[in-house]
């Protein structure tokens, strides 16, 4: 087995660049081998298990090794396994996925426009909403205003409309047209004020950045209504009804980027439904299928859908696999499952709240300074004092440290800097949390030892 795992390890350094990694250090390292899966655990080429509290990529919503999504893909394959949308064709599993997506949205959100993931939704939305307003007379309004350290995607406009700072400096990022603001992140920049105080500065940033660019300007505000990748950032309960305030204030469309919150992550559907923010577009992606082949999308508030509807004109826009059939039949399948097993209900009266107080048995451990989490998302803050939130070098190097001893312990956390982020299935049951935060504090203890050996 071993030695198999090293074969492979060998020809993956040899050929393929990753994603999001040093490639010169992977290589030289060996990338895990990930074999196969079933529930909440992973298992690499070497036979070690891991519980993966990270639901994969904050997708795998279900848990790994339902045979219903394999077998929903296998008869739609038999069935028809690609035809596009374009040129006036649809395909069956697409137009019944747009009607449950629609069903479930917010009663103002019926249609959605298709795409293969959460960063080409990004891209729609980009075209959209510029689009939209110069239908509607105001060809001007074109900027878009997005969050230091949002997280939209990895293409050229979702990288620019995310806030990024290490993602902009590759290639020249933002591309003109896009602003950002600070972030609702009190922890770190809260400094003395309380946090419904912060909130409020936080979303005023908006306002002011509207009235430097003048309204007539600006088409749109971006954001995750908690942002993932940025670290699990909960806004302040005062963030969006301010941020909602402004956008009507000054005529600027709302895109709530759902892809992590959708589909169940805070115990809603949407994070829309848990925040009550009134959105005019939500791109959607990964939950959407959880993850078992790729499918993203914009849902599209009926104002705007009308509008392109009534323009007389095509909309130049989308992808060979917009509303893939075999795609369109396993998110459908989720959906059914997400719903008929009621699984969304559990995580909210059930295995959420549960989650939520296991994780606070680690509040006091010295290392870390806050512990805060909505739904099936939760941070573990590490400083190196609680009193003062001071950071250990300010890096990641802690975060990176903690998230390397959790594997050793046979635990799948991702760190943020020095923000340790878990995001497990939902379907994550009550022993299996306890495993998971179990295993988090042998990391945290294996993390104070390796920080004490060192001084
Ligand atoms: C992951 C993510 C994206 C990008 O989705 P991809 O499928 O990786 O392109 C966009 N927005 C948010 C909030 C995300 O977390």
């Amino acid at each position: 087995m071993v030695e198999q795992s090293t074969i492979w390890q060998a020809m993956d350094a040899a050929h393929h660049l990753h994603p999001f990694v040093d490639n010169g250090a992977l290589a030289r390292e060996g990338a895990r081998m990930v074999t196969r899966a079933e529930g909440v655990y992973i298992w690499d080429a070497e036979g070690r298990q891991y519980l993966d509290a990270f639901a994969g990529l904050w997708c795998v919503n279900l848990g790994y090794g339902r045979p219903e999504l394999a077998e929903a893909a296998a008869r739609q394959m038999n069935e028809l396994p690609y035809y596009n949308l374009f040129f006036k064709s649809s395909n069956v599993p697409a137009a019944r996925l747009a009607q449950t997506l629609a069903e479930l949205a917010p009663a103002h959100i019926n249609h959605v426009f298709f795409t293969n993931s959460g960063s080409e939704a990004n891209d729609t939305v980009f075209r959209m909403v510029r689009y939209f307003w110069a239908l509607k007379g105001h060809p001007d309004k074109k900027v878009i205003i997005g969050r230091q350290n949002g997280y939209h995607g990895s293409t050229v406009a979702g990288a620019s409309l995310g806030g990024m700072k290490s993602m902009h400096r590759q290639g020249g990022l933002p591309v003109p047209g896009v602003e950002h603001i600070r972030q609702p992140y009190w922890y770190d920049e809260g400094g003395d004020l309380s946090q419904d105080e912060f909130g409020l500065l936080a979303a005023r940033a908006l306002e002011e950045k509207i009235l430097e660019l003048g309204a007539d300007n600006v088409a749109a505000f971006i954001a995750e209504p908690i942002q993932g990748a940025g670290g699990i950032i909960i806004p302040p309960s005062t963030y969006w009804p301010e941020i909602q305030r402004i956008v009507q204030k000054y005529d600027v469309l709302l895109v709530a980027d759902e892809v992590i919150c959708g589909f169940g992550r805070t115990g809603e559907w949407f994070g829309c439904d848990y925040f009550n923010i009134h959105a005019d577009l939500m791109p959607i992606a990964k939950g959407l299928s959880s993850g078992y082949l790729p499918i993203g999308g914009v849902m599209v508030a009926d104002h705007i859908a009308e509008t392109l509807k009534q323009a007389g004109e095509e909309f130049s826009h989308g992808f060979t696999y917009s509303g893939h059939p075999v795609c369109a039949a396993v998110a459908l399948e989720n959906l059914r499952i997400l719903k008929e097993e009621r699984i969304i209900e559990q995580v909210r009266s059930q295995t959420a709240p549960y989650l939520q107080m296991q994780l606070q048995t680690l509040a006091d451990h010295p290392l870390v300074g806050q512990i805060r989490g909505v739904g099936m998302l939760a941070a573990i803050e590490l400083v190196a004092d609680k009193h003062s939130r001071r950071r250990y070098d300010g890096n990641g190097r802690v975060g990176a440290l903690c998230r390397d001893l959790a594997l050793k312990q046979g635990l799948i956390l991702r760190a943020t800097g020095d923000t340790m982020l878990i995001s497990p299935p939902l379907t994550i049951t009550r022993d299996e949390i306890n495993i998971l935060v179990e295993r988090a504090g042998q990391a945290l203890d294996a993390t104070q030892a390796a920080l004490e050996s060192e001084s």
